[in-house]
This record gives C-alpha cells, structure tokens and sequence, in this order.
C-alpha cells in the first residue's frame, strides 16, 4: 500500500496518494468490529495535554479519532491530560476547545480531564501496593536513573523495593498528605529491573509536587505519571482503542501491565506515526519558545503551525480535514511536503473565494485621453468557478493604480506587460498604452505612469476582441481603499528545521524574510464590507484573509493565506509521468 511506502525520517519527502487511503487503524477497528469485540462499541478519545496551543499534527489525530468515530457511528471524547500543573493552564484549556470545534468536530458534554480521575487514581495504586505490585522508592531521580541501566545492562533493585504493604501504604498515605518535600520520595511500579524495555524497570507512578494546579487548585501534591494515568483514565471512559503517536510504542507493554494488574476494562491501544511538515516545527516546546522568545506575536501568529494560526492566516476546517485525510495513516515516520497542505487549501478555496481586484505595491496611471469625472461601472466576475455568485461592479475612473511589477521601462525578454510605448490589457476594462514615465527627479524611481486608452477595446463589447499578450489587475485611485497586506513564507529556511550545524541551534534556521508588511495596498472600494475571516482572491496575486485581530472597519488588514502558483500539483505531475 502505498503509505506504508511512506519514506523514513531522513528528511525525505513522501509520496502520497491524492485521495485519503484506507489504513491499518480503520482495518483493525472494522476486524474487532466483524469478531463483535467491546459489544460492537467504537469508542475513542482525543487527549491533548494542555499546555500549549493545538497545532496542525494535533489535527491529524483529531481527524483520525472523531473522523473513525463518526464513521463507526461509535464516540469521541475530548480528555484534557492535565496531570503535569507546572505546565498547564485554562488558557490552553480554552483554546483547545475553541480549536476542535473550529476544525468541525464535537465531544457533546464528553469534556473530561485526567485530574477528575485524581481521587479513583489514588484508590488503583492503593490496590496494587496492596497486591505487591508498587511500593514507595527513597531514591532521587538521578539515582532512579543510574539504577535503571541502560539498554545493554540490567538495572540494579532499588534497596527500597522489598518495603512491606503496610510500610508502603503509610508512606503512600504521607505522600499525599504533603508531610515530604518534593522529589523526595516517588511510588513505583514492581515489574522487572532486568526487563529489556526500560519502561518496565520499576517506572514511577507519583511524584511529589507541591504545585497548584489550575483545576484541582492545592488538594493535591502528589501527581500520576502519564504512563500512570493514561490507560486508566482510558479504561474509566470505557475507551475501546486508544490511538497514539508512535513514541508511545515502547509504553504499550506498561499500559498494557496496569490495565492487567488491576483487571480493569482494557482498552487497546493502537500507534501510527505523526505528521511531520517541511518547513515546520511541531514540537509543543518549540513552539512555546517562538513565543515566549518573540519570534513570533503570538500562538495565533499566522506563521504559526498552530490551528490558531492557520486559522488566522486564511485556512478553512475543510482545507485542513482534506489535507489530514490525504496524507493517511501509516506506521513509520515520514515528512509531508508543505506544498500538499497549501494545495488543499488552493482547492478549497479556489471553489469558493470572491475574487476582487486589488494592488499590493501601487504605481499610479493617469489615462490622458479619458474624460476628467467620468466614471464607468464595469462588471466584473465574482466566481468564474460558482456562476451562482454573479458579477459585481467595479469603479473605473482616468487615473489608476496598477501593480510596479506590471511596468518595466525597459522589458526583459518575454515581458509582455507594460512598457513605454507598449500595450495592455486592464482586466474587465480597456487596452491601454503607456505613452510616458514620471520620475522623482532626485531618486530616478519611476512616480506615475502617462497613458492612452482605447475606447473600443472596452471588455465584453463587440470590438473587444483586438488582442494584447497580457491583461493586468487595477484599481481606481479615487475609489479604492487603502489597506495593510502581510506577505508571509516559510518560517524556517530548511526543510528540515532541526538540521544545523555544530555550535548553532534550531532558532538560527528561522527565516528573516518570513513576514513582509505592505502598509499602502489598494484595494478595490467593494472590500470596504469586508469582516474578519472573510476570504478572497485577489486576482493574480493568492488567497487573502481579513485578519482576525488587528483588521479594523477603516484600516483593513489582509494576510496572504497562499499564493496561486502550485507547486504541489507541479509535483504531483511529475510524479505521475515519472
Ligand atoms: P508533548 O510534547 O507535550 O507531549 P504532544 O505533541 O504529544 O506534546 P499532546 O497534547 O500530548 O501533545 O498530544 C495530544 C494528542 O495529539 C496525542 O494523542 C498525540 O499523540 C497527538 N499528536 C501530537 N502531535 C502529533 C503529530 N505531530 N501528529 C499526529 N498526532 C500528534
Ligand atoms: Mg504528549
């Protein structure tokens, strides 16, 4: 099949089918389905820790559990795994919830957290110190460490290991009662020192932390371990499989032991790969550094791989739900080029933008032989892809403003755009000649450029059909609207953002150029309605969005959600004839 072709993680890109394949995960849940496992229930959960905004991997894993559990007519759950209070926070909490939404998907009143399970926690290590199976360690967390071993030696027994029950459960009790200092004593699990999988040497279960969480405030001060409170807070939500990430592979045996020794419902859990993107990192603590450290204005700073951020810079919940079904489930690890998420969005956005006209960086052109307060509404297109939409009027007037990459004074070679003495083509106007060019006489930059039209030529008429190499976007100066335009690329300049050289770190592979801020745009007078979040074309120029934050009634602010050309599809043909 052909994502499990998926290339390994040395930075090659994979090759992924255009339309989302079917994958080991649904096979195993249609299987259990046919055997009538879990009394035919399809049951899942989405466990985002909160501690850092969403971002497009969170995606693939909210698609891939609400996705399986609509299709399986089964539930998904939203569970906060909120069991680390010195990380985490309600703002996190907030988003979280405002971002699964927003991708389209509902938990009902499903809103669970681990540290509701706090108390139920405590009372399942209680039953495994009775049944020999925990007991509490003195030992810190470097001598844990050094007593584990390594992957070549066995580790070594903790002296503490052959406490007895009723020690255990006194010491366990005093734990919790905030009578020791934290990482002074921890509660551990009694497998196997010698195992070959570290995570079943003795893994701790509780630490000691006398932090105020932002739930459960100071009612407790010795917190489960996520190995701890995963599988049992699964097993409590009547979970029936379990879908991580394959980090967690290793851990399957553990939570698999817990589930066992306390003979509670046993869930099974289930890894697939996560998404990794060029260009991006999606590592949470990163993130949280491009924050904190101000390269970036925030979590929803449209450059941001967050849900916020994308959301922020342009992408619909479609574009992304196509996208995360496209590139599949697979078992190994592999990067998904960049250019296949901005081609979903193209697709989605294609189908449904306005187009408008507008000029990012205007070089105005007076038309000297159209009348001085003439005014024509000319029609324009608003959906040449959704006839339903119509046409709108757009103000034509003698001076105008066109694009400065539209003009050169002396064309290169296969430039058939606008220069001295040439003709062009104004889209749904008319045929205009460039018959001189304004300078600032200090600076030699060109000012204003003088031009003729022809009234013949005027778009749709019967003589229209006279014909020029090239038709350019405009607006009127008199009726259109000035505007900022944020211009965005790739944060990172690598593909592979973590690869650096010795001495240097990650952060040095960011991007100087990601952001370009045009502060004197013009666009065309219809965009004076336009609300936040609202999407067009600009013509020629990419898919635009109304930015959420700083965009006013009279001081629109746009960002470039995506450029026109394609380079996915580019690829993608390549690949084909190849
Ligand atoms: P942390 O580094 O804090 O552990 P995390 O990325 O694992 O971060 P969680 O909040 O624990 O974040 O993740 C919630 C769920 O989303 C988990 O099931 C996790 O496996 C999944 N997930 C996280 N990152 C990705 C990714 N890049 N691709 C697919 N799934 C992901
Ligand atoms: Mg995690």
């Amino acid at each position: 099949m052909a994502e499990t072709k998926a290339a390994e993680s040395s930075g090659a890109v994979a090759a992924i089918p255009e339309s989302g394949p079917s994958h080991f995960i649904r096979n195993i849940v249609t299987e259990d389905l046919k055997r009538g496992k879990n009394q035919g229930r399809v049951h899942t959960r989405f466990p985002p820790e909160p501690n850092g905004y969403l971002h497009i991997g969170h995606a693939k894993s909210i698609c891939l559990n609400f996705g399986l559990a609509a299709e399986f007519d089964g539930l998904c759950n939203l569970r906060f795994d909120d069991t680390n209070p010195s990380k985490e926070d309600v703002e996190y909490v907030d988003s979280i919830k405002a971002d699964v939404h927003w991708l389209g998907f509902d938990w009902d009143s499903r809103e669970f957290y681990a540290s509701d399970y706090f108390p139920k926690l405590y009372q399942f290590a209680i039953q495994l110190i009775k049944a020999g199976k925990a007991y509490v360690c003195d030992l810190s967390a470097d001598e844990i460490r050094e007593y584990r071993g390594t992957l070549t030696e066995p580790g070594k027994n903790s002296p503490y290991r052959d406490r007895s029950v009723e020690e255990n459960l006194e010491l366990f009790e005093r734990m919790k009662a905030g009578e020791f200092a934290d990482g002074v004593r921890t509660l551990r699990a009694k497998i196997d020192m010698a195992s070959p999988n570290l995570n079943m040497r003795d893994p701790v279960m509780y630490r000691i932390l006398h932090a105020t969480h932002h739930r459960t405030a100071d009612q407790w001060c010795i917190y489960p371990t996520y190995d701890f409170a995963h599988g049992q807070s699964d097993s409590i939500e009547g979970i029936t499989h379990s879908i991580c990430t394959l980090e967690f592979e290793d851990h399957r045996p553990l939570y698999d032991w817990f589930l066992d020794q306390l003979s509670i419902h046993h869930p099974q859990q289930i890894e697939f790969a996560r998404l990794n993107l060029t260009y991006t990192v999606l590592s949470k603590r990163k993130l949280l550094q491009l924050v904190q450290h101000e390269h970036v204005t925030g979590w929803d700073d449209p450059r941001m791989p967050t849900l916020a951020g994308f959301r922020r810079r342009g992408y619909t919940p479609e574009a992304i739900r196509t996208f995360c079904e496209r590139i599949g489930v697979a078992k190994r690890n592999s990067v998904v080029d960049i250019a296949m998420l901005e081609h979903s969005l193209r697709e989605d956005l294609n189908k449904r933008a306005p187009r408008v006209m507008a000029v990012l960086r205007p070089l105005r052109v007076v038309i000297e032989n159209y009348p001085e307060d003439q005014v024509e509404e000319l029609e324009a297109v608003n959906n040449p892809e959704d006839p339903s939409t119509g046409t709108r009027k757009v103000p034509f007037s003698r001076v105008l403003y066109i694009e400065q990459d539209d003009f050169r004074e002396t064309p290169p070679k296969g430039f058939f755009r606008l220069s001295p003495g040439r003709e062009v083509r104004l889209r749904y106007a008319y045929i205009i000649k460039c018959v001189d060019v304004v300078k600032n006489p200090r600076t030699g930059d060109v000012t204003e450029l003088r031009c003729i039209y022809d009234a013949q030529t005027k778009s749709g008429s019967s003589h229209s059909n006279r014909k020029v190499k090239a038709t350019i976007h405009w607006v009127s100066a008199a009726h259109s609207k000035t505007a900022e335009v944020r211009l965005y690329d790739h944060l990172f300049t690598k593909e592979d953002p973590d690869e650096f050289s010795e001495g240097s770190d990650w952060l040095t592979n960011l991007n100087p150029k990601s952001l370009e801020r045009l502060d004197s745009s013009r666009v065309e007078p219809s965009l004076a309605s336009a609300e936040s979040g609202d999407l067009y074309q600009f013509e020629r120029l990419g898919y635009f969005c109304v930015d959420n934050v700083d965009s006013k009634k009279d001081a629109l602010v746009f960002n470039r959600a995506v450029t026109l050309r394609d380079s996915w599809a580019k690829i993608e043909r390549t690949q084909k004839r190849g």
